[in-house]
């Protein structure tokens, strides 16, 4: 049996030895990827419940790996989050999402109405120089900061609560919208959360992929949408797969919704498809 354990030890410490070498390889690539431009904003859009209108788009990261194809972020952002690359794939989701609102303006494809939600990793949302980079952003595209919202985790605030509530003031300062992503899942204070100008909670889709099929699941989801409501912010339901859940969610005057029902996250040409084509659904 002892001979037997040091034998798995060994693979054990092979694995790792393997894994550590990937992610050392990963991180290498990923510092080249920026500079070689070979991440790429994709588009989800975030439509309103009840007319199917494309009110919003979320801007994800998606890495074109000149071996691997095209690489989703839950393989490389943990990696950027350690070692803060993620700060500047952040910035630079951000730039090109602003780049392509302003490209659809300038075409007359968009309202004025339609907005960007960019997702911020809580070393970006709490570095120092966030507010002059989003400053800098907003104006070389000539993005007004209401066409703008940023998700963070409720988490995220949390970590730093007080700190958080002075960005979260500047932010609003510019009429930056703030949306609290995968709402439910993270620990958070509501008496402190009430205090913040936040304008959607995004319901996360552990919740809605369990609509219907569990009495107490729904009830939290009501929960959540009462709560929002009694805040005056916005409810955005994560993860809409099937029709069924789209008819619970409407059912539960949810506003907004975004999910595979409606579009997988989609580069930008395609995401301008969709703004001329709309959905049926
Ligand atoms: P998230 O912010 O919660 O983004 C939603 C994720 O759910 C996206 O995965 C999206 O493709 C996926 N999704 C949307 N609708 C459905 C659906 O109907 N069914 C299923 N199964 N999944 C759906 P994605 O693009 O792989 O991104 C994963 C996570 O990576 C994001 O979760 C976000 O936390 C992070 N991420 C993505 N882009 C960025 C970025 O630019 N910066 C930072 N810091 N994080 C990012
Ligand atoms: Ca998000
Ligand atoms: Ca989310
Ligand atoms: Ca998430």
């Amino acid at each position: 049996a002892k001979a037997n354990g040091k034998a798995r030890y060994q693979v054990f410490e092979q694995t790792m030895h393997n894994l550590a070498l990937y992610n050392f390889q990963l991180e290498s690539d990923l510092r080249h990827a920026l500079e070689r431009q070979e991440l790429e904003a994709y588009y989800q859009p975030i439509v309103n419940a009840i007319s199917n209108e494309i009110t919003s788009f979320e801007a994800l990261v998606r890495w074109n790996h000149p071996e691997k194809g095209l690489v989703v972020p839950n393989k490389f952002i943990p990696i950027a989050e350690e070692t803060g690359l993620v700060i500047a794939i952040d910035l630079f989701v951000l730039r090109q999402a602003c780049q392509q609102l302003r490209i659809w303006r300038d075409a007359g494809i968009v309202k004025h109405s339609l907005t960007m939600n960019v997702n911020l990793s809580v070393k970006h949302f709490m570095s120092f120089d966030l507010l002059e980079q989003i400053d800098r952003v907003l104006e070389e595209t000539g993005i007004d900061g209401d066409s703008l919202r940023l998700e963070i985790t409720e988490s995220d605030i949390m970590e730093n609560a007080e700190f958080a509530g002075k960005i979260i003031a500047q932010l609003h300062d510019r009429h930056i919208q703030l949306s609290i992503d995968d709402f439910g899942t993270g620990y958070s204070s509501l008496s402190y959360l009430h205090r913040l100008p936040i304008n959607h909670l995004k319901i996360d889709r552990s919740f809605v992929m369990r609509i219907g099929k569990n009495g107490k699941n729904t009830e939290i989801i009501k929960a959540i949408i009462a709560l929002a409501k009694s805040l005056d912010m916005f409810t955005i339901a994560e993860g809409v797969e099937t029709q069924e859940q789209l008819a619970q969610i409407r059912e539960l005057h949810c506003d907004f919704c975004q999910g595979y029902l409606f579009s997988r996250p989609v580069n930008a040409e395609a995401a301008q498809n969709l703004l001329l084509t709309g959905f049926k659904t």
